[in-house]
């Protein structure tokens, strides 16, 4: 099986550059956000507790994320290999990831973290607040608050995997073609 993090502050471009790594090398997406925002959507229990908190830009309790991915997991058990976008965002969660990769008998080959700057992290979110209408990213102050939860929380899993040798950068600027051939240079060395 071939899993990679996907890695990357708020606007790097995760979901832009998970949706063709996963057709090119045919493995499966698992977004945090994304399910969060279905179970927003199905109105369940788990989403109403969520919408709150990310409609702040805080995280989710590290308890909820890693029992969905959890059961992704085991949804999924014929896969190629999965890709995680937004997940792990807490040293907490990177070793629950690790746990649950090893009791499947398998393991992440490399953390792939985008590398981008401040304000064009905020131009580009403001972009997508236009063209995809998510609450989280139509207010200012709700978008560098998730910068700094970033950097206060989700940074520390980048020492993680260095501490793995897993880490690698990809400078998250220029065109997404230039980007996605940088990242697919690395994906084939693994
Ligand atoms: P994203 O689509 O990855 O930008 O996530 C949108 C929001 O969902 C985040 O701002 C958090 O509130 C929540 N979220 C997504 N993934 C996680 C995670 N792994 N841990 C905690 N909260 C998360």
């Amino acid at each position: 099986m071939l899993n990679l993090v996907l890695f990357g502050p708020p606007g790097a471009g995760k979901g832009t550059q998970a949706a063709k790594l996963l057709k090119k090398y045919q493995l499966t997406h698992l977004s945090t956000g994304d399910l969060l925002r279905s179970e927003i959507a199905a109105k369940t229990k788990l989403g109403l507790e969520a919408k709150e908190i990310m409609s702040r830009g805080e995280l989710v309790s590290d308890e909820i994320v890693i029992g969905m991915i959890r059961s992704k997991l085991a949804s999924n058990k014929d896969t190629k290999g999965f890709i995680f976008d937004g997940f792990p965002r807490t040293r907490e969660q990177a070793e629950a990831l690790d746990k649950l990769m090893n009791e499947n008998h398998t393991s992440i080959a490399a953390l792939l973290s985008l590398e981008v700057e401040k304000q064009e992290l905020i131009n580009r979110l403001q972009k997508r607040a236009e063209i995809e209408n998510r609450p989280d990213d139509k207010d200012l102050a709700i978008v560098e608050n998730r910068i700094n939860v970033y950097h206060e929380k989700t940074a520390p899993v980048m020492d993680y995997y260095k501490a793995q040798n897993k880490y690698i950068a990809i400078d998250g600027i220029g065109s997404i073609d230039k980007i996605f051939e940088n990242l697919c240079t690395e994906v084939d060395k693994l």
